[in-house]
């Protein structure tokens, strides 16, 4: 979500005349974009400004610097007196927003005028990670988790706005799009008359444009269904990836934590995702080390995750957040020691299973696409987002190509290129 926001302001800035550039000493306007979902997060970010305090850009000016999204309103009083060399201070990172705050303030973007024919979509960037944002906010209150407190309740922007994007990413020769919500699932719930109506809104999207691999992020077993299993995890042009996170194995977490889902009702979803898609490419986020997890709650996680198989996961240990439910509630008793064993448990785990359940890939032929391109050879990702290294490529960046896969690491492929002509999906050329 943090890089749609940070693609679709670059966007806006580009209809203003500017040029995204690599580093803040080449920049008239830096712009940092904050998350503070784990402490280590807000210590990056605090510490990335302190680094911001000595740059000039090439006319020998500092950069007019702006600090925005969820670190900033919790630590408004202590940015100012620390670094006083941040211009603005903007509480969230939301792109209207944020914009709005840059016409008033920064003084070069108030003298221009913007292109008329702007659209969000008109990213920088052309690989295969081109978003669309169809929920903001989240209405789920996980008792760990900042992000309801930081980007607001759920509003649903509407499908025809949601369709006009996704076309203009495919105008501009984009190979694939992926529809954002942190709920996503949950879209059409916020309208207050109890509605799903995400599987209009991903129909409308598969409808209205010929992307071979339409995504979506991230969804929530309490919001999934078996007609959405069917419907849209079914749908051929929806790619096999499917990211479900569930957290915990222990109902007793799973309830302290707030989640809306049980262990059986993400196995039944999961068990129903994998029948309608045999190739279904599961990955999920594990917490470890929540404050009232016992050992035997942490052993249920971790049965879990070898009874179920992720293909990949996305590991944390515990790390309490101000102003939260849990940091309210739940006293974080356990140790550093305790939550650090038990995350590389789960981490070893997870290196275990993702080789394993990696190798079933080993001489399959896949459409990919390419991301980049040097001299020591081509990187591609897979439609379930995973990269691929090849030694070289025929194709240019963000078209698609078929490679073989010869061997597979933990968390990427190598391959080669087979003959673009045996690619079930054309190269856009
Ligand atoms: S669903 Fe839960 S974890 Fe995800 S953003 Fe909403 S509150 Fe946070």
């Amino acid at each position: 979500m943090n890089v749609a926001d940070v693609d679709d302001i670059s966007a806006r800035l580009n209809a203003y005349g500017g040029r995204r550039v690599e580093s803040p000493e080449e920049a008239d306007l830096v712009l940092v974009n904050t998350c503070m979902v784990r402490k280590k997060a807000e210590d990056k970010a605090m510490s990335y400004f302190g680094g911001l305090k000595h740059a000039r850009n090439a006319a020998g000016r500092p950069p007019f610097i702006v600090a925005m999204g969820c670190v900033v309103p919790r630590n408004q009083q202590k940015i100012r007196e620390t670094y006083p060399h941040i211009d603005l201070l903007v509480n969230y990172s939301d792109p209207d927003l944020v914009m709005n705050q840059l016409m008033e303030q920064f003084e070069p973007l108030a003298a221009s005028a913007m292109d008329d024919d702007f659209s969000p979509a008109m990213t920088t960037s052309i690989g295969s990670q081109n978003f669309v944002t169809a929920i903001r906010g989240c209405n789920h209150r996980c008792s760990f988790c900042v992000v309801p407190w930081a980007r607001g309740p759920q509003r649903d922007e509407p499908i025809d706005k949601i369709v006009a994007e996704a076309r203009e990413h495919e105008l501009r020769g984009a190979p694939d799009v992926t529809i954002l919500g942190q709920s996503i699932m949950a879209y059409g719930k916020s309208s207050g008359d109890g509605s799903q109506r995400f599987i209009e809104m991903m129909e409308a999207v598969l409808e209205n444009t010929s992307f071979p691999w339409v995504r979506f992020l991230t969804s929530l077993a309490c919001d999934m269904t078996d007609e959405i299993c069917e419907r849209i995890i079914a749908h051929p042009r929806i790619t096999p990836l499917l990211h479900l996170p569930i957290q915990s194995g222990s109902d007793k977490v799973l309830s302290d934590m707030r989640r809306k889902h049980d262990v059986a009702t993400y196995r039944r979803m999961v068990e129903k995702a994998r029948s309608v898609r045999p190739d279904l490419y599961l990955t999920t986020d594990i917490l470890v080390g929540f404050p009232t997890e016992t050992e035997a709650d942490y052993r249920e996680t971790y049965a879990l995750m070898e009874e179920i198989g992720f293909d990949d996961a996305f590991m944390f240990a515990y790390s309490e957040r101000p102003g939260t439910h849990s940091a309210r509630h739940f006293p974080d008793m356990l140790s550093r020691e305790v939550k650090i064993r038990r995350l590389s448990e789960v981490i070893e785990l997870q290196r275990r299973t993702s080789a394993e359940r990696s190798r079933r890939y080993i001489g399959e032929e896949l459409d990919v696409v390419i991301e980049a391109v040097n001299e020591e050879g081509a990187v591609a990702r897979t439609s379930f987002n995973k990269p691929i290294y090849m030694p070289g490529t025929a194709r240019q960046v963000g078209e698609y190509s078929r490679a073989r896969i010869m061997t597979v690491r933990v968390s990427a492929f190598t391959g080669e290129e087979i003959s673009v002509e045996h690619a079930a999906i054309p190269a856009r050329v």
